[in-house]
């Protein structure tokens, strides 16, 4: 995650950065939201998300008039997954502010008592409950009958999981005793920890993914397209809040509390009415000890005012209630000794140093693995093997190692020496300027990396096979039919042994080794593309086809180059698009004698196209007619029209209705004008150079 705007104070940013980090944050925060809430596994903990989304609000405080349009302060969690129906909520269902500290409770109560205007003498009520972690869910009863539950979604637009809500025995499919015509329950479904326990251990003996905490378990189970897998997953419900409802639950939360709980519904206790700041902190300190006792994770207490006429005065800001708040506990944590440190090899080929401990509890989890991140954490850290550790989890995806317990250091304890080579397929590992990841060079003869090499090697935009996906390949990897390219286009000769795999027939065969006959000739960008170097993306791999223009000449060249004093790299950094970091990446790929092999080995089955011009290439601006007009910066006007006609666009001096793009500089004049009063699309050079290239 790029910490790096984290650092600088609030007060002390311009606006113009404080933009810049907005959308920042906007993108970052997003993505996050999408990991966590579609796809069911986060990639970050609790605490740096919520400190991105503490960010996004401090700066938009300071700067109100800059909020954007998609911040995240204005959406409450992810989209709906596609699949399922979706439901508009009667009423939204929002989220919770944070408390992390004393103060922040203190001034959330102060704020509650300025706000409801309450003389000194008057008593404040709050209901304090355990925030459970799991996912809210809102169930809507209609004369007392279950109609259908909707999960938050953005909150005001969730996904109908009826069906599946139908298998948890926690909700009533009828209500008990008297009820509102209308009744909407919210809470939250979890699971609990023993049966998430129990689960994994189900999964991993069917070889079936296992989840990183209770809370993607329960998100997972609970979003399942077929309602018979959640029927044999164990959630459980607790109802705590309400959205629409035809008549008055009470006078309270609390009293509301024994409704829900009359009516069928299971509370989450303990909770507890408080009179004061200090009785909220002191029923919060005690929960926070008790916590690894509790059946279910929390994370935290929420404070809600008690009297419900008080919370509709209070009402909402944004996207949470002003009468209530969420007090976070820290992250667990727990001492080990950390046995050995290993390392990792991921399919891009990073180094992952992982500690392996001795087993212990964290929040009721049993943790024998924890990440390192990479060689400078372990340095900054002082991390060594045979050392006590405190290790974290706070409902990460991975516990963390926070850091040594210096007291207990052993002298027979040295420090770590980080491999320069690879575990997995012994090639050196190297580390480039300015990263912090060090990488196995071993490319396709590495089996950490082979498979997703693969992959990339057939994909649509690379050699486009069609007939042989993600799935296929991984699986013929692992049963030893392909292990380099040249292997792919083998397998048109092994029909017999893709007979005989489940999922194969005469069929399928036919046609993949018909698309396997079709890429025999490839053109030249597509193929350097395909070899998967790293920071050679398909713009760079159609510079070098353009520049260098025969697969052999392209070739030697990049070996040439391997000599930083010859001209082939002078030649090769100076194309324009090319920098020295991309430079490296493919003289480097040049000097490992494998690549240099499995090159050779493709050759006998790929004839490579030489480069042509705008035939090979699908370009956006093809038989558009364009007109330049102000000063062009970086390139001159009569070379920017040669480029723009070779890519098969028009280029016209003057503006009408049926030009299509318009590229001004600065000084553009009457050209420009008319263009916007014609309403026609207005690039900047910079813009125009990014379509074409
Ligand atoms: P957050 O997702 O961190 O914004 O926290 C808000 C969410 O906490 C709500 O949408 C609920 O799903 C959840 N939650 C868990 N326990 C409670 C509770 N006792 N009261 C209100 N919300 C709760
Ligand atoms: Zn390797």
């Amino acid at each position: 995650m790029n910490r790096l705007f984290v650092q600088t104070p609030v007060r002390d940013l311009d606006s113009d950065t404080a933009a810049a980090e907005l959308a920042f944050l906007a993108q970052e925060i997003t993505k996050h939201d999408i990991a966590y809430h579609q796809n069911d596994s986060p990639t970050i903990s609790d605490d740096d998300y919520d400190a991105l989304r503490r960010r996004n609000d401090d700066l938009e405080a300071q700067f109100p008039e800059l909020v954007r349009e998609d911040s995240p302060s204005k959406n409450v969690g992810a989209t709906v997954r596609e699949g399922f129906c979706k439901i508009t909520h009667s009423r939204p269902m929002l989220s919770l502010g944070n408390a992390f500290s004393e103060s922040d409770v203190q001034e959330f109560t102060d704020r509650v008592f300025r706000f409801l205007t309450l003389a000194k003498s008057e008593v404040l009520e709050f209901a304090a409950e355990p925030k459970v972690d799991g996912l809210s869910l809102s169930v809507r009863y209609e004369k007392g009958r279950l109609l259908h539950a909707v999960t938050r979604g953005d909150g005001s637009v969730g996904e109908d999981v009826t069906r599946n809500v139908e298998t948890i025995d926690d909700i009533p499919q009828k209500l008990s005793g008297s009820f509102p015509d209308i009744l909407e329950i919210r809470g939250e479904v979890y699971m609990s920890k023993p049966d998430f326990v129990d689960l994994n251990a189900r999964q991993k003996s069917l070889g079936e993914k296992t989840f990183a905490n209770p809370r993607n378990a329960a998100a997972g189970s609970l979003r399942q397209h077929n309602p018979n897998i959640t029927a044999d997953r164990p959630l459980r419900f607790f109802g705590y809040a309400w959205g629409e409802v035809s008549e008055k639950l009470g006078e309270t939360l609390w009293e509301a509390r024994t409704h829900i709980g009359a009516w069928g519904f299971k509370l989450n206790e303990p909770a507890a009415l408080c009179h004061s700041t200090e009785a909220l902190i002191s029923y919060y300190t005690e929960m926070k000890s008790r916590r690894a006792e509790l059946s279910f994770d929390i994370d935290g207490i929420v404070y809600k005012v008690n009297r419900l006429d008080w919370q509709e005065r209070l009402g909402f800001v944004s996207r949470a209630p002003r009468w209530a708040i969420a007090h976070k506990f820290p992250a667990e944590r727990a001492e080990t000794r950390l046995n050995q440190i290993t390392i990792q090899v991921g399919r891009t080929g990073t180094l992952t140093p992982v500690a392996n401990l001795e087993p212990t509890i964290v929040g009721g989890v049993s943790v024998s693995r924890a990440t390192l991140h990479n060689e400078d954490e372990i340095h900054r850290k002082d991390i060594r093997e045979g050392d006590w550790v405190i290790v974290q989890r706070a409902g990460d995806v991975i516990p963390q190692v926070v850091e040594v317990v210096k007291t207990k250091r052993e002298a027979s304890n040295v420090p770590f020496d980080f491999p320069n080579f690879c575990p997995e397929c012994g090639r050196p590992a190297v580390r480039k300027g300015g990263e912090a990841a060090r990488r196995c060079t071993g490319g396709l003869v590495c089996p950490a990396q082979a498979v997703e090499r693969l992959k990339h090697f057939v994909s649509r935009d690379a050699l486009d096979i069609e007939g042989l996906g993600g799935t296929h390949i991984e699986t013929l990897w692992e049963d030893g039919l392909i292990g380099s390219p040249a292997d792919i286009f083998r397998l048109a000769e092994r029909r017999n042994d893709l007979l005989s795999r489940e999922g194969w027939g005469e069929k399928s065969i036919d046609n993949l080794a018909d698309s396997l006959r079709q890429r025999r000739s490839v053109e030249l960008q597509r193929f350097i593309f395909a070899l998967g170097i790293r920071q050679v993306g398909q713009a760079t791999a159609r510079l070098m086809a353009k520049h260098y223009g025969r697969l052999e000449q392209w070739i030697s060249a990049m070996v040439a180059a391997y000599d930083r004093e010859s001209g082939a790299y002078r030649e090769l950094v100076d194309i324009d698009g090319v920098g020295a970091g991309v430079a490296d990446e493919i003289i480097q790929f040049f000097a490992n004698p494998d690549n240099i092999r499995i090159l050779d080995d493709l050759g006998r089955y790929i004839e490579v196209e030489d480069f042509v011009y705008a035939e090979n290439f699908r370009s956006p601006v093809a038989d558009k007619t364009v007109v330049f007009t102000g000063k062009l910066e970086t390139i001159g006007r009569s070379e920017a029209k040669a480029r723009a006609e070779e890519l098969g666009a028009k280029v016209s001096g003057s503006v009408s209705k049926k030009t299509d793009i318009v590229v001004a500089g600065p000084g553009a004049g009457s050209k420009l004008q008319k263009a916007e009063e014609l309403g026609l699309s207005v690039l900047s050079e910079q813009e125009w150079l990014t379509l074409i290239t």
